[in-house]
């Protein structure tokens, strides 16, 4: 079973053409037995900025997509990530960042995206 966290948004109609849809139907088919929570997948610039993501984020055209890694162990993750990439795209592990306050900034999780280069 796949969970979406609340606040996950599908991209608009027009990055359909771009294959946002097919990336996101390999990248769940990929992980469905692994039933993954997907916690970000289109994002709009400001939301992009928000939550940390790199200026030229793959989230911006809803061909990236990141799943919830806080209850999995250290196997089950690279498992994860073995599996996106055998499906043929590009994923990593993406760790805890805090600011130096000691906040999270940016929570663990897996990121798929697309195609190899910039990450987020
Ligand atoms: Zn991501």
């Amino acid at each position: 079973m796949i969970r979406w966290a609340s606040g996950v948004r599908a991209p608009p109609g027009e990055y359909a053409p771009l294959g946002a849809y097919e990336f996101a139907v390999r990248a769940l088919s990929a992980l469905e037995p692994f039933n993954p929570t997907v916690t970000s997948w289109w994002r709009p610039g400001n939301v992009n900025v928000r939550a940390g993501g790199q200026r030229y984020s793959r989230h911006l055209w809803g061909l990236a997509m990141d799943f919830r890694s806080r209850d999995r162990s250290p196997s089950e993750i690279r498992s994860m990530v073995g599996a996106l990439m055998r499906a043929g795209l590009w994923a990593q592990y993406e760790p805890e960042l805090r600011d130096r306050f000691g906040r999270v900034t940016r929570y663990a999780h897996v990121h798929a995206q697309d195609r190899p280069g910039v990450r987020e």
